[in-house]
């Protein structure tokens, strides 16, 4: 049952545009939330079966679900196949194609990035880029390093810093997203521990913090870059004040956004500097609460010097050896890491070890094995990434032996498969198994598997 909501939070919105108290009210006492959907672009390529057919108006990967499935039992979902992401959050994919060319080499920072669905949009859409996935709390950057491994692609690297750290990096992103902690309302209709833990305070302390942390950000933004701030609250204090304080203290031009009218997205102004920015009310628009603002920096500098050493590449025979495992026209580069070879999106390779000077990374690209005395022992990343060769031996699981495979369970394979093998659920891949002669050698993640059953 839904839970009264916090009359603060509606005497607060009286006089926000687009705010109707009823209909905020019905909306939260009538339904429990709306479930939607992004798929992976790359991985789309190889799966056979059809997909829904109600879409998310604002982004071509996007689609709603008739009723919440259990994801944990569906395969598809371990194999990074879509990611679960409110409609509203997946307006980024939208804002960007506003405000920057796609095929741009651009150098992006998500500042809060976990659990990982803002970065794993970030690094569909700018393929050519490179996503920097930072998130604070080391619980949740693990969280973040299962996520983007699953998601497959080859332009990310996941860090685990204080939003300070990126002091350093002066002028260094084209493109900064702070999709910011905050008070969370946005969240109301699903979750009811976040209308008990709301509190005028806790709106008071995140808007402090939202400020910190955008000071501490700005100066790694180059000139001309894009600043996207974003909240999943409808506090004028974390939303609309933020864009007010944001212009008030920084060089910072703000970029209005075109939406359609049966989106039902409300453009909201900040008092004072008239910076716009846009509400996702839920009984306006199809998605839980979302706000979202852009700018472009106007002072700092344009240029960043790199003056970091270069990275240890294969040898000759590595590299042959390599490319019996990745596809050969995929534009990589491969480096190596203690005893791992790990593929980046080309032209990024001398941007690793300048992070590394400056930042604390959790994972970068696609690890793609070690090579030892028979050859290449193959990574997870390397099965779920988007740039395995297509050639190499693949077995195709039914659901009840994918479910057991993610459980790191026994089943039963009627193969002649030799080695190491693609284990795959319509198409996509699973991970990693060894076939030998009477038995199944499971190299799914320990720490990865299904522990329900
Ligand atoms: N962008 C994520 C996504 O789309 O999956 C959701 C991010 S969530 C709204 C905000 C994140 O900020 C959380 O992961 C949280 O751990 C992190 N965070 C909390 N305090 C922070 C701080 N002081 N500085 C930076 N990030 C912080």
């Amino acid at each position: 049952m839904a839970l009264p909501l916090p009359e603060a939070l509606l005497s607060s919105l009286q006089n926000t545009k687009g705010f109707d108290r009823n209909g905020f009210i019905k909306v939260h006492e009538e339904t429990s939330g709306i479930t939607s959907v992004r798929y992976n672009p790359d991985k789309l390529l190889l799966y056979k079966n059809a997909l829904p057919e109600d879409k998310v108006g604002w982004n071509p990967y996007g689609f709603y679900l008739s009723e919440r499935p259990s994801f944990t039992f569906d395969p598809l979902f371990h194999a990074g196949f879509y990611y679960v992401q409110e409609a509203g959050s997946q307006f980024i994919w939208e804002a960007l194609s506003q405000t920057s060319d796609r095929n741009e080499k651009v150098k992006v920072l998500d500042l809060c990035a976990a659990p990982g669905g803002k970065s794993t949009l970030l690094s569909s859409y700018f393929s050519n880029g490179l996503i920097i996935a930072n998130e604070v709390i080391k619980s949740r950057a693990n969280i973040l390093v299962e996520n983007i491994t699953k998601w497959g692609t080859d332009n990310v690297v996941v860090t685990n810093n204080d939003p300070q750290h990126f002091s350093s990096l002066k002028n260094y992103f084209d493109i900064v997203l702070i999709d910011a902690p905050c008070s969370g309302s946005g969240l109301f209709r699903k979750d009811n521990d976040a209308i008990t833990e709301w509190s005028e305070d806790n709106v008071k302390l995140c808007s402090l913090r939202q400020q910190r942390i955008l000071a501490d950000v700005y100066p790694s933004i180059r000139q001309n870059g894009l600043l996207i701030y974003s909240t999943c609250s409808y506090s004028p204090q974390e939303d609309e004040e933020i864009l007010d304080w944001l212009t008030d203290n920084f060089s910072l031009e703000n970029i209005p956004l075109e939406t359609r009218e049966e989106w039902g997205i409300t453009q909201v102004e900040s008092s004072k500097n008239k910076a716009v920015g846009y509400k996702f009310y839920p009984d306006k628009t199809r998605s839980e609460g979302f706000f979202i603002s852009v700018f472009r920096k106007k002072d700092g500098e344009v240029f960043y010097e790199n003056n970091a050493k270069k990275l240890a590449v294969p040898n000759r025979n590595e590299i042959a050896e390599i490319y019996n495992w990745i596809e050969i026209q995929q534009p990589v580069q491969i480096f190596k890491h203690n005893n791992s070879f790990i593929a980046l999106n080309e032209n990024w390779l001398d941007e690793i070890p300048l992070l590394q000077q400056n930042l604390y990374l959790k994972k970068a690209g696609v690890t793609i094995g070690e090579i030892k005395n028979k050859g290449l022992v193959p990574a997870h990343d390397l099965a779920v990434s988007t740039i395995f060769a297509k050639v190499l031996p693949r077995v195709e699981l039914d659901k009840a032996q994918s479910l057991q495979y993610l459980k790191r369970k026994d089943f039963e394979l009627n193969d002649s498969l030799k080695g190491f093998v693609l284990a795959s659920f319509e198409g996509i891949n699973l991970g990693w198994m060894k076939l030998l002669p009477n038995r199944i050698n499971n190299y799914y993640p320990n720490e990865w598997r299904i522990l329900k059953d």
